[in-house]
């Protein structure tokens, strides 16, 4: 295409303090939220006759963690095709040549809310135990592509007013410093696993752990372990549930050992303390049923050594939550990633601008030959 053809199929708007240069079939834009990698507006899709969310990456390539960052969000996005994870309608860049490439823009599907409003909402169980399925059946088509998230938020989960459900991002890299990740920003640490913050070795149901935390503090109503920083919320997951084992102290390092063995020593709350019946609606002897199911799968998401918290699948039949199993959205077919070296990758400035350029010029391609799902899954 053109220069000048390219030209005018863009025009800018000023957001908040940024500048949002877009394709003309995007109209009417409107921040909704904003996170470490940028700003996200709601528009109007001319095109497809519907609204879409539009996030901005600023020069993605800028540092490590942005470029590792996006380039793995590209490149997995291609391969993932969940409805309960975020899918792309679109992406696109207003520059024209590497040269000069500076911002990639990300179509995605409009939700109507993160997950931290939600939790202000009332929920009665039947929503509860329905968004906890979706969140577990996403997290279940990630772990069968490899993808383990380690950092699920409420904030990097979003929703629809029909309690549909969507995870937003894949996100930690197996290599990413999870200590100093993105400098002015701060990161929300609160539902990472205690082998997270440990620095252990993990699997697949570290996952499980945030999604105890997210519905502990749909129950609650606050965060379950607010921890100002690494070592306060270690701190505060112990306060509640108690000094772990030394079967658990063995399998720590000799210094983090140290560490946790000289905190003081708490004995926790039973779940019947930390999560009395008040919280939960208890109108009927269902609900009543329902209360107790909850704080049983509360009981096993919640355990910190790994090796004794329940699993994915364990978490899909257990009965608060099986009520919903579907195996069409459980067991769907598992995504295939061919980078195999996604995570390890480490590239200068300039090769992340060119790689990343690279992807959202296939995407671009992929778009045009409507490769791209225009199944976008609902
Ligand atoms: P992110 O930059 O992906 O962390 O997103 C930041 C915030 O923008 C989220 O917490 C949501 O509130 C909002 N957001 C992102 N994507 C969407 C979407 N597709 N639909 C609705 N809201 C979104």
């Amino acid at each position: 295409m053109n220069k000048n053809k390219r030209e005018k199929e863009f025009y800018s708007v000023d957001v908040g303090d940024s500048t949002f240069t877009v394709l003309k079939r995007y109209q009417n834009l409107r921040p909704i939220g904003s996170g470490a990698q940028g700003i996200v507006c709601s528009a109007y899709d001319n095109n497809l006759e519907r609204n879409v969310a539009i996030k901005k990456l600023s020069r993605p390539f800028q540092n490590q963690t942005h470029a590792k960052r996006a380039y793995r969000e590209l490149v997995l996005m291609k391969c993932v095709n969940h409805k309960n994870i975020i899918g792309l309608l679109n992406v696109f860049t207003p520059q024209k040549t590497l040269e000069e490439f500076q911002d990639v823009y990300l179509v995605m599907e409009l939700m109507d809310a993160n997950l931290c409003q939600v939790i202000q909402m009332e929920l009665d169980h039947e929503r509860l135990s329905y968004l906890l399925y979706q969140m577990l059946c996403g997290i279940k088509h990630l772990h069968a592509a490899g993808i383990i998230h380690r950092d699920l938020k409420p904030s990097n989960i979003v929703v629809k007013s029909d309690c549909t459900l969507k995870i937003l991002d894949f996100g930690l890299a197996r290599t990413a410093a999870t200590g100093l990740l993105m400098t002015p920003y701060v990161v929300t640490r609160y539902y990472r696993a205690p082998e997270v913050i440990l620095g252990m070795g993990y699997q697949a149901n570290v996952d499980v752990w945030s999604v105890g935390c997210i519905m502990a503090e749909m129950v609650r109503g606050s965060v379950l372990f607010p921890g100002s920083d690494h070592i306060d919320q270690w701190n505060k997951v112990i306060e509640q549930l108690g000094t772990p084992t030394q079967e658990f102290l063995l399998k720590l390092n000799q210094s983090v050992r140290t560490y946790v063995e000289n905190r003081p020593r708490y004995t926790g709350y039973s779940f019947e303390k930390l999560f009395p019946d008040v919280l939960f609606p208890a109108d009927s002897e269902h609900s009543k049923l329902k209360a107790s199911q909850a704080r049983d799968l509360l009981s096993k998401m919640l355990v910190i050594d790994a090796s004794k918290r329940i699993s994915v699948d364990e978490a899909l039949q257990h009965p608060y939550i099986n009520v919903w199993y579907d195996p069409a959205e459980v067991e769907a077919p598992s995504p295939l990633i061919t980078d195999k070296q996604l995570d390890e990758r480490e590239h200068t400035v300039e090769e992340w601008k060119e790689l990343i350029y690279k992807e959202v010029l296939d995407w671009e391609e992929r778009m045009k030959n409507g490769v791209i799902r225009a199944q976008v899954q609902q």
